[in-house]
Formats: structure tokens, sequence, C-alpha cells
């Protein structure tokens, strides 16, 4: 049986289904006993997708690119005169 810190090691490989079909079913079987485990894991899937979304979309990144040129334009002419 699995230990609770084993459980951590693991839990990022789990939620990403990287990990064997037996050592996820020891992980299910402890989360099955354990509530902290399950608060720890559910804490953790919140956070990644949160994280996720926080990504910006590629026409964000388009517009920060305009933002920082015409920043650099600024700054250019600023330093010439
Ligand atoms: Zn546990």
């Amino acid at each position: 049986m699995l230990n609770c810190r084993e459980i951590a090691n693991h839990s990022s490989d789990y939620l990403e289904g990287r990990l064997p079909r037996s050592r996820r079913l020891a992980i299910w079987l402890h989360l099955m006993i354990c509530s902290h485990c399950r608060r720890y894991l559910n804490n953790l899937k919140t956070l990644t997708a949160s994280l996720a979304k926080r990504t910006p979309p590629a026409e964000d990144e388009a517009e920060i690119d305009k933002i920082m040129n015409r920043i650099k334009r600024e700054t250019d002419k600023g330093t010439s005169e």
C-alpha cells in the first residue's frame, strides 16, 4: 500500500495519466481511504487548470509585441532628440 508521501510524489503524473495501470489503481485505492490525499489532489487539479487558463492566447502575444515595439520606438525617439 502506498503512503501519503508517495501519493504526493506521483500526484502530477497521476493527474496527467502518465502512470502504469497498476500504480494508478494503487493511488486510486489510497484516495478511497485517505481524505487528506483526496483533498490534496483536488487542489492540485484546480491549480493546474487555473494555471493552464492563464497562458495568454496568440492574439494577446501579438498585441504585447505591438505595445513593446511602440515603447521601443518612443524610447529610441527620446534618446535621439
Ligand atoms: Zn494519503
